[in-house]
Formats: C-alpha cells, structure tokens, sequence
C-alpha cells in the first residue's frame, strides 16, 4: 500500500518550511506535495532552539517561530498547510530510499512515491561516542539540535540552578548555549580542543573580545584539551568531567557541541556525495535528474568562492530550499544558485554578521575595547569576507554588498583606517 505525490520533501526542518512556502507561492495543487518529517511538529525556525527557547523569562515556544517567521514572512502553522492542500506527514522517519524506482517507505511501512524529491533530512549532532567517549545517555548530559534536545536541556537547566555546567565544544552550540545557561544562572565551564572559540571563523583577535566578554560575565575557558571520561553517581547523572589533561570539573550537567553529520545515508551508494553530503549543480539538483537536495546536507556550487561547500547555516538552507522549487517549477527561467555566505549569532548583548569567505590575509578595523568592530578578509587582492560585530542594518547590508562585489585592496593599512567606511564607499 503506499501514496503517490507529484513532489516530496524528506525532511520537515528550516529548508523544508521554506521550500513549502516557495511551493505554494508558485503554485501547487491540492495533493500534489508532501512532507515527510521524523519530528513530530511543522517545521520551524531552528536557530530559536539556542536563544529565545532558552530564556529564563517569556521563553519562545511553538507555533511562535513555525517558518517563515525568521524572515518576517508568514508563520506557516499545520493549519497552513491544510489549507494549501500539503500533506505534512509528521513524526514519521524514512527508513529508505530507492532513487530508481523513485520510492520511500517510511517507518511505518508506507512506500511513497514521487516524481520529483527534494532531500532535507538536515545533520545529527555528533555524539561523544564517536569519540571514544561513553555518557551521552546520562539523564544530565544533553546535545541540541532538535525541539526534544531542547526541551530536555531546559527541564535540566531549571533542575540545576546556582550549579555547574561543562560545556563541551567551543563552536556555535557551545558558545550560544553557555550564554544560555549564564543567564539562567548557571556557572560554566567551556572545555575545546583549540587555542580560542570558534576557531573555525573567528580570528584569535576576535576570538580573544568574545572570551573577555564572556569572562566578564563569569565563564571560565579552559582550551587545548578534550574530555576523556565522566564519573557517575548510583543513578548515573554525571557528577564530574575528566580531561585529558587530567583535571576534573565538577558538574551537575554538561551540553555537547562538538559538530554534526549530515544525514546522508538513506542515499549513500545512490547519489554522488561531496564533502560530507549530497553533491548538487546549480539548480540543487543531485546525481540523479529527479532528486534536489538542500540545507546542511547538500553540496553546492558556492560561486563567489568558485568551489563546492556544504554551509551549516539557516540563510543557506532557506535560500537553497527557495533555489530548487525555482528550478523545479521554472527550470527554463532559474539560473544557477548564486550564493553568498552568511552566518550570523546573538548572545548576551552581542550580535555578529559574517559574509563570504574567511580565507586570505585578515585587516581587523574598528575600536576592540568597544562595541563596534570588524575584519575583512583578503585574497588574491580582493575582498572576499566582512565580518561586523555591533553593527547597524545599514552597516550590516553594506558589507554584505561589498564582500558580494569583491573589489579589489591594494593599501591594507588604508583599509584598516577606513574600516567599515570602506564597505560603505563601495
Ligand atoms: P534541519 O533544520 O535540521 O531539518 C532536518 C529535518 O529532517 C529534521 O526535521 C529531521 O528530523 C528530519 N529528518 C532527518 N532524517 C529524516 C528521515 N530519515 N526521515 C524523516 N525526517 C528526517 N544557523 C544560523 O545561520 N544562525 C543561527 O543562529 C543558528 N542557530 C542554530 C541553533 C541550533 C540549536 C541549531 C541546531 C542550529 C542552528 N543553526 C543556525 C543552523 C541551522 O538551524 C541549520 O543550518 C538549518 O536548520 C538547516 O536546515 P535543514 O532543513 O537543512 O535541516
Ligand atoms: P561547530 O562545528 O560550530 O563546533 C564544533 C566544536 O566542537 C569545535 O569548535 C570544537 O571546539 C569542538 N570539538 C570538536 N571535537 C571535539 C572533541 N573531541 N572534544 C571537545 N570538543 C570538540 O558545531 P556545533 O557548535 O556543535 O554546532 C552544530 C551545528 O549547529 C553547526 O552546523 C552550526 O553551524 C549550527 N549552529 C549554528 C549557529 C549559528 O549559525 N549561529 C548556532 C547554533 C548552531
């Protein structure tokens, strides 16, 4: 027994609620799109998970941050999809995929069938596991990527308050939720293996402001080593951390964030994989004519820096997601996607906006003690990355316009002076 649909989305999470609403803004029929979602909820606006779902005071909850509501756009509540004639099939994993003969068959034992597929199943969170590291099951040791972990990490949160947190991961999760947890009171510890946070963005200078921030907010950093063990009590929460550099912190909970793993393997051996998912052209179209894939978990031609990326980040999955139903439902008319990264975080009265490429030679500008503040990237001579902390909506698209037009630096030190005036004047 099974059903059959002109379009399926596999995957109900941020690229899924935009793709939707590019469906329908396009022109659907009753019938004629599903979505298929292990979660048990419409999609919704990720990124709420870290920042308002963890507020002590007037926390965000559904259906306040459904899609598209990240963009100002309508909330696309269940009702909404009711009334455009989507089948939104909830709580229901996908078990496995079969690209030639264009079927799912879900956990419950429906085989799906599509003519077009769009795949966006998103990442997992990396478990310690994976590491060699046993506990992820202890009732205080939570991860957070979906509205369970959320809800999880919350009702331990509230559980321990005046006590201590171990963060474990110096990356966006880490970062984001030892914010979280300062304010709701908590005293934190971040443990990672690199020489500052969010080594993979960040340079050492910005690094250093955001630590000091931190710091002045009571979190202690200790870097350059990882956790090896946990101790347990006889229920078997956690009561300490080991690190391999053979210190112990005591813990009444920890948070992990040490990266994910895009869900590839409902098409592993199927379609052509790249740098850890699904390979895409232009059109986020896959190895096979028939199946798009969008968000964290496809691989995509990233033109401005002339190389394939997979980007982990919420404007790429709904772009994306708004890129494939355009070449789906108007290939003739849709070009190739042209994207330019952006990442972006808000924590404490911190807010950061990154654009383009961290590669090449870097010029920090701006006043470092303060609350406004930058750097660009250089490569080959050109400008290809702008970051700004502290920034206004008029600086923020500026720098977003100029790192899109690469223009070219020849005087670096002219470039530090002029500072964000420089993306202003471009
Ligand atoms: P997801 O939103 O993860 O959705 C994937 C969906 O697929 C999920 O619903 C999952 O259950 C479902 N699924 C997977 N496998 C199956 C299967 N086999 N069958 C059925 N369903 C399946 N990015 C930013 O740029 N800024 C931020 O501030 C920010 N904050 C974040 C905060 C948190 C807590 C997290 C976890 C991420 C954050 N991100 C942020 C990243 C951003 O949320 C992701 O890049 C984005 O959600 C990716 O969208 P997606 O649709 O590809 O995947
Ligand atoms: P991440 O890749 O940002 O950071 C992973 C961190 O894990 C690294 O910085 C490192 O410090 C640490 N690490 C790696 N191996 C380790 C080990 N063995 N022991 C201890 N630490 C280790 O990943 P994340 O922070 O887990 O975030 C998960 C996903 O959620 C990412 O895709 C991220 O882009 C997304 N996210 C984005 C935002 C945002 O854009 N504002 C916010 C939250 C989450």
């Amino acid at each position: 027994m099974g059903r059959a649909f002109v379009y399926v989305i596999v995957g109900g999470g941020v690229a899924a609620g935009y793709a939707a609403h590019e469906f329908v803004k396009r022109g659907v029929s009753q019938g004629e799109l599903c979505i298929i979602s292990e979660e048990p909820v419409a999609p919704y606006e990720r990124p709420a998970l870290s920042k308002g779902y963890l507020l002590p005071e007037a926390p965000a909850r559904l259906p306040s941050f459904h899609c598209c509501v990240g963009t100002n756009e309508e909330r696309l509540a269940p009702k909404w999809y009711k009334e455009h004639g989507i089948e939104l099939i909830l709580g229901t994993r996908v078990k496995s995929a079969d690209v030639r003969r264009k079927t799912l068959l879900t956990a419950t034992g429906e085989t799906i069938s599509y003519k077009y597929l769009i795949v966006a199943t998103g990442a997992r969170a990396l478990k310690l596991e994976e590491f060699g590291v046993n506990g992820s099951d202890a009732a205080n040791v939570c991860y957070l990527r979906d509205l369970a972990d959320a809800d999880r990490l919350v009702s331990v949160m509230q559980s321990c308050t005046g006590g201590n947190a171990v963060v474990i991961g110096g990356g966006y999760i880490g970062m984001e939720c030892a914010a979280s947890l300062v304010i709701n009171k908590l005293n934190v510890t971040m443990v990672f293996p690199e020489a500052h946070c969010m080594a993979r963005l960040f340079t050492p200078k910005i690094a250093s402001y955001y630590e000091e921030f931190y710091q002045s907010k009571g979190v202690k950093f200790i870097k350059g080593t990882v956790l090896a063990s946990f101790d347990f009590n006889a229920d078997g929460k956690v009561t300490a951390v080991n690190l391999r550099d053979g210190s112990k912190l005591p813990a009444d909970m920890v948070v992990i964030g040490i990266g994910i793993r895009p869900n590839t393997s409902l098409f592993e051996g199927q379609l052509t994989m790249e740098k850890g998912g699904i390979k895409v052209n232009g059109k986020m179209q896959s190895s096979n004519s028939s199946v798009y894939a969008i968000g964290d978990v496809a691989a995509f031609p990233v033109k401005v820096v002339g190389e394939t990326r997979r980007l982990e980040h919420v404007d790429s999955a709904r772009k994306s997601a708004r890129h494939a139903v355009a070449a789906i439902k108007e290939p003739e008319k849709s070009g190739e996607f042209d994207y330019l990264p952006f990442f972006y975080s808000r924590v404490f009265t911190l807010s950061w906006q990154f654009y383009g490429d961290n590669a090449g030679e870097v010029v920090h500008f701006g006043d470092f003690s303060g609350n406004t503040f930058g750097a660009y990237w250089i490569h080959k001579g050109q400008l290809v990355g702008s970051f700004l902390e502290g920034g206004t909506k008029e600086q923020y698209e500026a720098i977003a316009q100029a790192t899109r037009l690469k223009p070219k630096v020849e005087d670096l030190a002219e470039l530090e002076r002029q500072g964000v005036e420089f993306a202003l004047s471009v």
